[in-house]
């Protein structure tokens, strides 16, 4: 059934509602998509269309749309106690009781959280934090930040300097001082005449030389997303991660696992740092804490990290009002019991995950894939204009969008950066579910082909 209020929606949107990551006046003019209604993996339009999400929202809807039990734990706290804060000696039993669930959960020592409402605020809280346990260990000058080049890590002034988009620097004057970055590890496009593994090797050492360039006591932290998301799922070699890890400790340089996109099941493991087979000191968590229902986001520091801020870093000059808000920590606690209690990070890594993957290599095989590739369920089609060549389109991001916009229209959300179309479905997505998503991205990009003349 269509919203019957769809079009006077859009106009005071258009009027009122500035969006992020986007054009405005020419969404203005477009009209923005409205949704109205979401259940399992499928979401409405206001004009009445039912769409596979493929894409989970925005990496998030991790156990899927629809669930009532999250509103319960929601309306139960905001019924019994809606807010209290954590500063000033208070806490409240929804925040105590996530912090030990997310130790419990958490690999190795990473057992202490400080809680924020996004992802942004908390790569925010790790920039202060890093800085201030080197600096209340005598050494103030080891306050830089390494991350790579179109890396994301949120947008806020921290977030965005951290993150590695030339385009959001360019906004505000960023990034800010002792923000420096490395070239990302992918192999489709910079892997050359190199096996992966051998690149995944070469592109790590990029790590070690800049500490070399910059000096191993101004280092602070390294920070990486596991499988950089924004930009276009890459997803390193295996030999990319532990040969950072040994670089990092040979330097004494502090390990921050952006896990906004592949913890909580993502990867099919519960984070990505456990895909890979490294440990990090720190840990960025955030979207499918809370399968996206309400906002919330925490930094995960480990055991050496707490201790030293414990014993000598004094009062903690840091805090939002809304740090463990009751509400937000009761979702993500039912969040994270319907994860456990189901088995769907256990049926993502055992079942579904190797099933979705075994399909979406087989897009891999349209004229118009020049390469498909997965991890868990989070992947990518990189669309070509030759086939056997690891080579973009002259005028990089027009395709995608293209078969974007015909995947819409045919019913499913993928997103598209550049020429990449990415793929991150609600981890409860079904066999068939996964059969009719294969279908409809074959479908369309069979029609993007034809559009821009590629034979199919
Ligand atoms: C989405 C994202 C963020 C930012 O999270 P917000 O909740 O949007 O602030 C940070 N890091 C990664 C890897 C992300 O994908």
């Amino acid at each position: 059934m269509p919203h019957p209020d769809t079009r006077t929606l859009q106009q005071l949107d258009a009027a009122y509602h500035l969006h992020p990551f986007n054009d405005n006046a020419a969404l203005a003019k477009k009209g923005t998509r409205l949704l109205t209604r979401g259940e399992g993996v499928y979401v409405w339009d206001g004009e009445g269309s039912k769409l596979l999400d493929a894409f989970a929202g925005l990496w998030c809807v991790n156990i899927g749309y629809g669930r009532p039990e999250l509103g319960a734990a929601a309306a139960k706290q905001m019924t019994q106690l809606a807010y209290y804060n954590s500063f000033f000696s208070c806490t409240t039993e929804p925040t105590i009781r996530l912090s030990a669930k997310l130790a419990e959960l958490s690999p190795h020592d990473l057992n202490h959280a400080f809680y924020a409402n996004s992802g942004s605020e908390a790569n925010d809280t790790i920039l202060r934090m890093v800085r201030h346990f080197w600096a209340v260990q005598d050494q103030p000058q080891k306050n830089i930040f390494i991350g790579r080049h179109n890396g994301y890590h949120g947008s806020t002034v921290a977030g965005a300097s951290l993150g590695g988009m030339k385009g959001m620097h360019a906004q505000g004057g960023l990034p800010i001082p002792n923000i420096h970055h490395i070239d990302p590890p992918f192999w489709f496009a910079d892997g050359g005449d190199m096996s992966p593994e051998e690149y995944g090797l070469v592109a790590a050492r990029r790590l070690e030389t800049k500490i070399l360039e910059l000096g191993p006591e101004r280092v602070a932290a390294f920070i990486g997303e596991p499988i950089m998301g924004a930009i276009g799922v890459y997803i390193p070699p295996m030999s990319y991660w532990p040969e950072i890890e040994r670089i990092c400790r040979k330097y004494d340089v502090l390990l921050v696992a952006d896990e906004v996109i592949c913890g909580f099941g993502r990867t099919g493991e519960w984070f990505g740092s456990q895909y890979f087979g490294f440990k990090p000191d720190i840990m960025t968590i955030a979207k499918g804490l809370t399968s996206g229902y309400i906002p919330l986001g925490a930094s995960m520091f480990n055991d050496r990290i707490a201790n030293v801020l414990a014993s000598q870093g004094g009062e903690l000059a840091h805090g939002y009002t809304y740090s463990g808000h009751p509400v937000c920590c009761a979702v993500a606690l039912e969040n994270i019991r319907i994860l456990q209690e189901e088995r769907i990070v256990d049926t993502c890594k055992s079942d579904t995950g190797p099933y979705l993957q075994q399909r979406w290599m087989e897009l891999g095989a349209h004229p118009l894939v020049g390469e498909a590739r997965i991890a868990g369920m989070v992947g990518a089609l990189e669309l070509v204009p030759n086939k056997p060549e690891r080579k973009y389109f002259a005028e990089r991001g027009k395709v995608g969008v293209l078969c974007r916009d015909i995947a819409l229209k045919n019913g499913l959300i993928l997103r598209a950066t550049y020429d990449s179309m990415l793929l991150s479905p609600p981890l409860i997505i079904s066999r068939s579910q996964i059969d009719e998503l294969v279908e409809k991205a074959w479908k369309s990009l069979d029609q993007t082909a034809k559009e821009i003349g590629i034979a199919v």
